[in-house]
């Protein structure tokens, strides 16, 4: 079904601060360092064909996602960047991944065999990254010996062993950095094992936008960074590490506002009781949107300096928020859910905590029936 605009809510997204964000963390970097925008997950929820495209202008040196329907997409949209897989490959797709000059993740013997089988079935070229387990727990080998093992599995002439690369499990735990620390010694023993017994890549590899952030000593060939091209830290406390500018702006207005009396209650399970006569603006927001139904009674959107708290329970395709305090609310006050807490939108990182949820799921959740308007 495609989305558009019969709503009255719509995320947009300012591509303009994407290109700030971008710029941001390009110029944090070593210079010479390159950078991959990690767009899976449609972008973080802000729609990888237009966020890819616009980086791709912005002249960004790779992009990742996760899985190869998202990489088939961009390309599809006529994006030519090169483009990671970060995820494992199904074995049988592989031959598509090559056709579409797709680079693949190779993190265990079964996908190196398959990689290798593809390529010299189709004696193309095939560009692969190499995945080393320093301590995620995900995927990738584990030892340096594995790793040899895996690169002489991967014989076939027309690889091309472009990468090398491992992922940090806690980048952002600024009172311990030991296990990080650790986890980049193991990855470079194995790079110069690897070295010495005549393997080498062009592009080492790790840091992912917090380890950018924390450790200019780890930005090797190239990060890969995420959340921070959407305006958000990894952690709200690195966040006076680097300035970034939200970017998606999710609001809405009311489809219906009704004045009640006292004592009367709100929603499913009546857990919203007036105690005096009320203004109840009713939206068309609701948790099959991504909004957390665990913020019902607890949160609110903003409208100006205004607050609007949600009363009620959160339904499927709706909520209610008390507008009471308004002066004059009508339909064409803008309520905004998600946007920049600098000009006093609510703070998803707070959202996050309340829910017991994190910023990236919130992001990632908003649904694909809300509009994504690109300015
Ligand atoms: N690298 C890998 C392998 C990832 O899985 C991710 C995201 O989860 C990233 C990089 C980007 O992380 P961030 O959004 O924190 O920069």
């Amino acid at each position: 079904m495609n989305f558009g605009s019969y709503r009255y809510t719509k995320a947009e997204i300012d591509l303009d601060k994407v290109s700030y964000n971008y710029l941001q963390m390009k110029n944090h970097v070593t210079k010479n360092t390159k950078v991959m925008g990690v767009i899976k997950a449609d972008a973080y929820g802000h729609g990888a064909v237009e966020i890819g495209r616009h980086l791709e202008h912005q002249g960004i040196e790779y992009l990742a996602v996760a899985v190869l329907d998202e990489a088939l997409e961009l390309r599809e949209a006529g994006i030519t960047s090169p483009i990671l897989l970060l995820s494992p490959i199904e074995p049988d797709t592989i031959p598509t991944a090559i056709q579409q000059n797709i680079a693949i993740t190779v993190f265990s013997h079964p996908i190196a065999e398959a990689v290798n089988y593809y390529a010299e079935q189709t004696n193309q070229p095939v560009t692969v990254h190499v995945k080393i387990d320093t301590g995620m727990g995900r995927i990738g080998v584990r030892t340096k010996e594995d790793a040899l093992t895996l690169c002489q599995t991967l014989k076939a002439p027309t690889i091309n062993f472009e990468g090398i690369y491992t992922h940090f499990a806690e980048a952002e735990n600024t009172e311990d950095p030991s296990f990080t620390q650790q986890q980049f010694k193991l990855f470079t023993d194995v790079i110069r094992y690897l070295k010495n017994e005549g393997k080498t890549f062009d592009l080492h590899h790790c840091s992912n936008t917090a380890a950018a952030l924390l450790y200019p000593e780890f930005d090797l060939d190239m990060i890969r960074t995420g959340i921070s091209l959407f305006g958000y830290h990894p952690d709200k406390a690195l966040d006076d590490l680097i300035d970034l500018k939200p970017v998606m702006t999710l609001s809405t207005h009311a489809a219906f506002v009704k004045e009640v009396q006292a004592g009367e209650t709100i929603g499913y399970g009546r857990t919203y009781k007036t105690d005096k006569a009320e203004t109840i603006a009713t939206i068309l927001l609701g948790y099959a949107d991504g909004i957390p139904r665990e913020l019902s009674n607890r949160w609110h959107l903003t409208s100006g300096d205004r607050k609007a708290p949600i009363v009620g329970r959160i339904c499927m395709d709706q909520l209610m928020v008390n507008v009471s305090d308004f002066e004059a609310f009508s339909n064409s006050n803008e309520l905004v859910f998600i946007g920049d807490p600098d000009k006093g939108h609510p703070s998803i990182y707070r959202m996050a905590e309340l829910t017991d949820s994190f910023h990236y799921e919130i992001l990632c959740g908003i649904g694909k029936r809300i509009p994504r308007v690109y300015l």
